[in-house]
C-alpha cells in the first residue's frame, strides 16, 4: 500500500463558539482519489480550510508528507505541495486566462523545475486557445478548468478540489471528472470534496461521508455507492 500523503488525526475546528468539525480522522495515500461527501453545511469546506490553518484546528494533528503541519503559518503550507481549488472557482474575471494561470506560480515551492504551462495547455487545450481572453468571458465549465489549471501551476503533490461540479451542466461535469482522472494518472493525488456523491464516488478509490462535522462512514468508492444510507441520503434512491 502507498504511503499516506495527508493524515488527519482527531481534528476539531471552531468558528468562535461554533464547533464545525468533531474528531475527524482520515488518510489519503499517494496516487489516490479520495472523495469527501456531505450535505450543505456538513463542514466539508471547513475541513479543507483547516488544512491551511484557517480556521486553525483546536484539537488533533494534520500530517502532510510525514510532516506535522497543524501549527505552521498558512503561507508556509501551500509551498509544501498542497493546492486548493476553492468552491466558486475565484478566478479573476478582469485578468486574462494566462495572467490567472501565472498567479498559480506564486504558491509554488522551490521544487518547481520545468515550466508546467505547456503541459497544462496540452491537458486543457481550450485554455491555450483562450489564453489572451479575459477570464470572465469563459463559460462556467471553462472557468472551472482555469481554476484547476491555475492550482496545478504550482505543481502540487496533493490537489484539493472543493465542489468542482457546482453549477455545471452534466456533460461538463463528466468532462471535469474525466480530467481529474487524467491528473491523478499523471502523478498528483486528489482530494475531491463534493455534494455530487454519485459522480465523485464513481471515480474515487475511497471515500468518507461527513455529517454535522463528524465522519459517519468510510469505505471504497464502490462500497459507498452501494451503501443503503448513502443511496438514500445522497443519491436520491430508495433502498
Ligand atoms: P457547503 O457545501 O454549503 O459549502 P460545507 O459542508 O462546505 O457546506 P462549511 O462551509 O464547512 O460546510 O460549514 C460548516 C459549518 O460551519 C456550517 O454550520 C457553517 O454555517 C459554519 N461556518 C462556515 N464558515 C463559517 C464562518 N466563517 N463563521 C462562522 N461559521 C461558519
Amino acid at each position: 500500500m502507498a504511503e499516506p500523503i495527508l493524515e488527519l488525526c482527531g481534528i476539531s475546528s471552531h468558528y468562535g463558539p461554533i464547533r464545525a468539525l468533531h474528531d475527524v480522522s482520515l488518510t489519503i495515500r499517494h496516487g489516490e482519489i479520495v472523495a469527501l461527501i456531505g450535505a450543505n453545511g456538513a463542514g466539508k469546506s471547513t475541513l479543507l480550510m483547516t488544512l491551511f490553518g484557517n480556521p486553525r484546528a483546536s484539537e488533533g494533528q494534520v500530517w502532510f508528507a510525514g510532516e506535522a503541519i497543524t501549527h505552521l503559518p498558512t503561507h508556509h503550507i501551500a509551498p509544501l505541495g498542497m493546492a486548493l481549488v476553492p468552491e466558486g472557482r475565484r478566478i479573476f474575471p478582469g485578468m486574462t486566462v494566462l495572467e490567472n494561470m501565472d498567479l498559480g506560480r506564486i504558491s509554488a515551492g522551490p521544487r518547481v523545475g520545468r515550466d508546467p504551462l505547456e503541459g497544462l495547455y496540452e491537458l486543457f487545450p481550450i485554455l491555450k486557445e483562450r489564453s489572451h481572453q479575459k477570464a470572465g468571458t469563459l463559460s462556467g465549465g471553462e472557468q472551472q478548468m482555469l481554476a484547476i489549471a491555475r492550482a496545478l501551476m504550482s505543481q502540487p503533490r496533493l490537489l484539493l478540489l472543493d465542489e468542482p461540479s457546482l453549477g455545471l451542466a452534466p456533460l461538463m461535469i463528466r468532462k471535469i471528472f474525466s480530467l481529474i482522472q487524467t491528473i491523478v494518472q499523471s502523478g498528483t493525488t486528489v482530494f475531491l470534496v463534493e455534494q455530487n456523491a454519485s459522480q465523485a464516488l464513481q471515480i474515487a478509490n475511497r471515500g468518507y461521508v461527513l455529517v454535522n462535522g463528524r465522519i459517519r462512514l468510510e469505505g471504497s468508492g464502490q462500497a459507498l455507492l452501494h451503501d443503503p444510507e448513502v443511496r438514500q441520503a445522497y443519491l436520491g434512491r430508495q433502498v
